[in-house]
């Protein structure tokens, strides 16, 4: 089949493929022959003289219903304590390497962060400071949070350490799907948290979810309303995921009346985007609108498919230096992760053992990571893409460029820059399959099917 076929019998199934935000997805890694040692990765760092760093918490309250990230959910405050004592060993030691370079961005993600105390945020702040000291002056500061897991006073500790962008997981404003979600709070603890944090920071996005059980086109538009009355800078709107191990998987088989189907929820994505213009937020990708202006509203992933290398450090979190991406190998089930994180906060960093579970990516895997991401993230420039690779991106992928052009998915500006339409971008997670690799597809491929 070729591209353009491709593309017309996929968008007419109306089948909503997960969301791509990174290539290759962790279902490609496998076990290294040898694990990674920091030479290696010191090699493949290159000349740019930028990093991004990224902090994985890997603890949470509760397991919510469509979550399936690496977490533990029942831990005691030692498990917590011992392992910020770690990650502050591995980010002075990782500093003795990197430390050199000018941070554009750092992102505690999670799990939820804010279940950190500010005892763990002071000890974490100092680290970075002393080990890293060269801070991009625009350097972008977020935080991942749940609405029940902060108070005020941490949120002021926050913004005096720099913290400059939070993010919170509202998800919806109806008490009946939001209990469907599990988690255990109610409305107004999720408004009292965007209200709180509004006051706070200059940036604030907040996540919703549509597609949830119960919920049906009007409560989705009142959630999005209620979200939408705070002007939050942005907005990250996801369509419902049902992957399996999760609950969310469980509920739809035996209710599956009480979900939207693939076809509804490109048509509220249609409502969304209609909506979201009418309120003056740009679409900067599938999930996300902002009011920020003139600049990337998630600086981090921007950066990152820029070419900076990407610093994961905790027990979850993935690192992209180069051919090399890496991370812990992969667990959704609750009663592995929380020997995981034992085992990571008891062992000392090892600079001959830094990763043992990954890829390294070929030459060409890395121009289609570029491509793929530059394109369904921001903007793909021809002349950007000479530069980069010394080869002409219409000639490498003329096909797929064309298809794209004649289902105007695309718009060419200025005779240089690709960027996607509004159609572009509802079926971006389309249009990104067309650019993977046949290695890429096969090692997903085994992975499902294992
Ligand atoms: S709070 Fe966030 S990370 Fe934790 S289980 Fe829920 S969705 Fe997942």
């Amino acid at each position: 089949m070729n591209f353009l076929e491709f593309l017309r019998t996929t968008i007419a199934k109306k089948e909503l493929p997960s969301y791509v935000y990174s290539y290759p997805s962790k279902r490609a890694y496998r076990t290294f022959p040898r694990p990674l040692s920091i030479t290696d990765i010191v090699e493949q760092a290159g000349r740019s003289k930028q990093i991004n760093i990224y902090i994985h918490i890997p603890f949470c309250r509760y397991r919510c219903t469509y979550c399936t990230l690496f977490l533990a959910t029942r831990q005691k405050p030692e498990t917590r304590d011992s392992y910020v004592v770690r990650l502050v060993e591995h980010i002075a030691r990782y500093g003795e390497y990197f430390g050199d370079r000018e941070v554009v961005s750092i992102y505690f993600g999670g799990g939820t962060p804010t279940l950190l105390t500010q005892h763990h945020f002071g000890k974490l702040f100092a680290a970075l400071d002393a080990a890293f000291p060269k801070r991009n002056r625009n350097c972008e500061i977020t935080v991942e949070s749940a609405p029940d897991t902060f108070d005020n006073n941490l949120l002021d500790f926050l913004k005096a350490l720099g913290v400059n962008r939070m993010s919170v997981g509202i998800q919806s404003m109806v008490p009946g799907e939001l209990a469907h979600t599990g988690r255990p709070y109610s409305v107004e603890t999720a408004e009292a948290s965007i209200k709180a944090l509004m006051e706070r920071f200059s940036h604030v996005n907040l996540d919703l979810i549509y597609g949830l059980r119960g919920q049906t086109r009007d409560s989705w538009i009142f959630s999005l309303g209620r979200a939408l009355d705070y002007e939050p800078q942005t907005l990250s709107l996801y369509p419902a995921v049902v992957r399996p191990m999760t609950n969310i998987m469980i509920s739809k088989a035996l209710n599956p009346e009480l979900f939207f189907s693939e076809a509804e929820k490109y048509e509220v994505y249609d409502q969304n985007v209609a909506l979201m213009a009418s309120k003056d937020y740009r679409q900067e990708s599938f999930t996300r609108f902002t009011k920020i202006a003139g600049e990337r509203a998630y600086r981090q992933e921007a950066s990152d498919f820029e070419g900076t290398p990407l610093l994961g450090l905790g027990v979850g979190a993935r690192s992209y230096f180069g051919q090399y991406h890496y991370g812990a190998s992969y667990t959704v089930d609750w009663s592995a992760a929380l020997p995981i994180i034992n085992a990571f906060s008891a062992r000392p960093f090892d600079p001959d053992a830094i990763a043992s579970h990954g890829i390294k990516l070929t030459p060409e895997d890395l121009v289609r990571r570029y491509v793929l991401l530059s394109l369904t993230l921001s903007a793909l420039s021809r002349k950007n893409y000479s530069s980069l690779f010394g080869r002409e991106l219409a000639a490498d992928f003329s096909e797929e460029l064309k298809a794209l052009e004649r289902l105007q998915l695309v718009d060419l500006a200025d005779g240089d820059t690709y960027q996607l339409t509004h159609a572009g971008f509802k079926y971006s997670s389309i249009i990104a399959r067309m650019f993977y690799s046949g290695t890429m597809v096969a090692l997903e491929e085994q992975y499902q099917a294992a």
